[in-house]
């Protein structure tokens, strides 16, 4: 039984050798966390950097006290500066490594998708880190193209320009060949080029030319349908063709520099990243046989992030290290160009999820407790009650482990028997409420037992779930974590203290939302996915925080104003070799006016609506002056504060 008087045992409590070491193991940290992540002594999550060389820890409740401190509540989007320069970092070296142990003859130039993360600061940092590698950016749009020209440090970066391109588009580009920025067109359709070669003449500049295919290779994972012949991106080989033919006739086949593919993103299995590399190759060499002048492979995105840290061809896993993507990627590329004597290509990905998922955590602390509570029905039924309730008693007191599937059975049958009863009027409300909570002690006693059965039948298989708590954090899922809804993508979630402690609850997660789809009930723990996710009974008058890891890839901007919560608080900050840490940016999220703002609403004047109002109720005599002033001071405090549950 737990001990928190509740009377339902969920897991087994009470264990006084817990330590945060089975805290660890219980949440899988250390292998998802990638070494940026584990538990300390404390009971803490800490996140681990290198800093000069040597490895710097910081408890990240250190940091939400700092946040308190500094009136920014939860919840809040904590970024790690020193997390996102070490992935650069990484991924840079890495294929410097493979490269040069491979005697690869060329070198990488990774770019960056800004799609995946758009936010300033994440960009800046990202340029300014990732000068030293001449890392460039992938854009998709006219907007990201400008983010991309006005941020890049280094002219030996590249910036990749996908999707569909206007004239505006395609000036911009032009006028940043110009300035020397080795900015590339990536064709996905045959109608862009005779835009292309129009201004290219017009400005007298010589473009840059990508083509982008579709690879036929079938990719494992959830974005499948991006590859193969099905994917609505890249040209058919005909259309390829006549590409060629058509810059060969306008005397620019030397401008077709690139050749680009995208698998689609998060590829869980090495052999289809090898897969595509090879058929890519082929077109590679088929392109330099052409006679188009080539030197750039770009392979797109796609490098994983194991969520779930099992190592496993899992959607949200991946089956290999980033060293092996490298050294894969560039054995691929000169088994297939060796022996067609072509010279190697800069090798070029779009690595954005890989970049930044670590970087950035949501926090947030629980709100409140809908137990799946404890019994309140008397130890016997009032004598003169109906058949029916006695009949669910006697259930009750017959449990044993050979008749389980009978007692819920029979269980079932007299609360709903009890149900009809009541709609006929031959049952009283408090029977019914006895009824219920009797049925659901059964359903607990039932739920404990499962465990002891060698097979546990189909019926019950869902108990547990069921009959968890739910407890109510404070976010917004569709704000903050939209892919959970959905794609129903996991990501790795865990209290981020109390950790020494054994966590004796069985939980699903809700949201503030009043959706329904706003609850989190599918978790990865070490041994499988969950649909509870073990969490620690609340401390009254103590705050319970949670963090949800790996959310710095696609998060922040898809996010919606579902029942308008807004922009959450962001921190970034930037942890230092003696283990301080500074708070290196600080974003206060959306007050309401703004969230308002952004559906049309003129802030002033629902102020000076509600004023009239106020002041109709003066004049009708409900309210006085001093009240109507106070009335108003209210309305005006809420409209400027957070959209999230404050505490005053
Ligand atoms: C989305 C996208 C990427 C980023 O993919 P990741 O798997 O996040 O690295 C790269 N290139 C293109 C063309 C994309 O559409």
């Amino acid at each position: 039984m737990s001990q928190d008087g509740n009377g339902d045992p969920v897991l087994p409590a009470g264990d006084s050798d817990w330590d945060s070491t089975r805290s660890a193991r219980l949440y899988g940290i250390d292998d998802w966390g990638a070494g940026y992540f584990n538990v300390s002594e404390r009971g803490e999550v800490q996140v681990t950097t290198e800093v000069d060389g040597q490895p710097v820890s910081v408890s990240l409740m250190d940091i939400v006290q700092g946040m308190h401190a500094r009136d920014l509540h939860m919840p809040a989007i904590l970024r790690i500066r020193n997390l996102l320069d070490h992935r650069i970092k990484v991924l840079n070296e890495t294929f410097a490594r493979a490269i040069e142990q491979g005697g690869y003859q060329n070198c990488y130039r990774g770019v960056f998708p800004i799609k995946v993360n758009q936010q300033c600061h994440v960009i800046e940092e990202i340029a300014e880190y990732g000068r030293r590698y001449s890392h460039g950016f992938e854009a998709g749009s006219k907007a990201e193209l400008i983010i991309g020209l006005s941020q890049l440090q280094d002219l030996n970066g590249l910036i990749i320009c996908n999707g569909y391109k206007d004239a505006e588009f395609i000036e911009l580009g032009l006028y940043a060949r110009q300035m020397g920025v080795s900015c590339f067109f990536v064709l996905e359709t045959a109608s862009e080029l005779a835009t292309i070669i129009e201004h290219s003449r017009a400005l007298n500049v010589e473009p840059l030319i990508g083509v982008r295919i579709k690879n036929t290779v079938a990719v494992d994972g959830y974005w499948s349908q991006d590859s193969g012949d099905r994917s609505i991106f890249g040209l058919s080989t005909a259309a390829l063709m006549a590409i060629v033919d058509e810059l060969r006739e306008a005397g620019l086949l030397h401008c077709l520099q690139l050749l680009h593919c995208h698998l689609g993103s998060q590829i869980p299995n090495i052999r289809n990243v090898r897969n595509g590399v090879l058929e890519a190759c082929r077109f590679y060499a088929g392109l330099v046989q052409e006679g188009a002048a080539m030197g750039y492979l770009d392979l797109g995105g796609g490098l994983a992030v194991d969520y779930e840290g099992t190592r496993t061809n899992s959607t949200h896993s991946m089956n290999y290290q980033l060293e092996e993507y490298c050294v894969n990627i560039v054995e691929s590329i000169r088994e297939t160009l060796d022996p067609l004597d072509i010279a190697h290509p800069v090798i070029v990905t779009e690595s954005g999820r890989a970049t930044v998922a670590y970087s950035s955590m949501l926090l947030f602390n629980i709100l409140n407790v809908g137990h799946n509570g404890p019994s309140a029905a008397p130890e016997q039924p009032p004598p003169d009650s109906s058949d029916t309730l006695h009949n669910l008693y006697a259930v009750r007191a017959g449990m044993t482990l050979k008749n389980l599937q009978e007692c819920y059975n029979d269980a079932l049958f007299y609360r709903d028997e009890l149900r009809e009863l009541f709609h006929h009027g031959g049952a009283t409300l408090r029977e019914r409420a006895m009824a219920e909570d009797v049925f659901r002690e059964i359903m607990q006693r039932l739920s404990c037992m499962l465990p002891q059965l060698d097979r546990v039948p189909q019926e019950l298989q869902a108990l547990p779930e069921e009959l968890s708590d739910v407890y109510y954090g404070n976010f917004s899922l569709f704000q903050s974590l939209p892919d959970i809804w959905a794609i129903d993508q996991l990501f790795p979630i865990m209290p981020i203290h109390r950790l020494a402690q054994k966590p004796e609850r069985a939980a699903i997660l809700a949201d503030l939302t009043c959706d329904c789809d706003g609850k989190i009930d599918r978790f990865s723990m070490p041994d499988g996915n969950c649909s509870t996710l073990p969490l620690h009974s609340l401390v009254p008058g103590e705050d319970y925080y949670l963090g949800v890891f790996l959310v710095g890839a696609y998060q922040e901007t898809l996010g919606d104003l579902h029942n308008l919560f807004g922009d959450t608080n962001v921190v970034n900050v930037a942890i230092q070799a003696d283990g301080s840490f500074d708070f290196a940016c600080e974003f206060q999220g959306d007050s309401i006016a703004d969230v308002l703002s952004y559906v049309e609403y003129e802030p002033k004047q629902l102020q000076e609506k509600f004023r009239l109002a106020a002041e109709q109720a003066v004049r009708n005599g409900k309210i006085s002056l001093a009240d109507r002033q106070k009335i108003l001071q209210a309305f005006r405090e809420s409209l400027h504060g957070y959209t999230y549950f404050e505490k005053h």
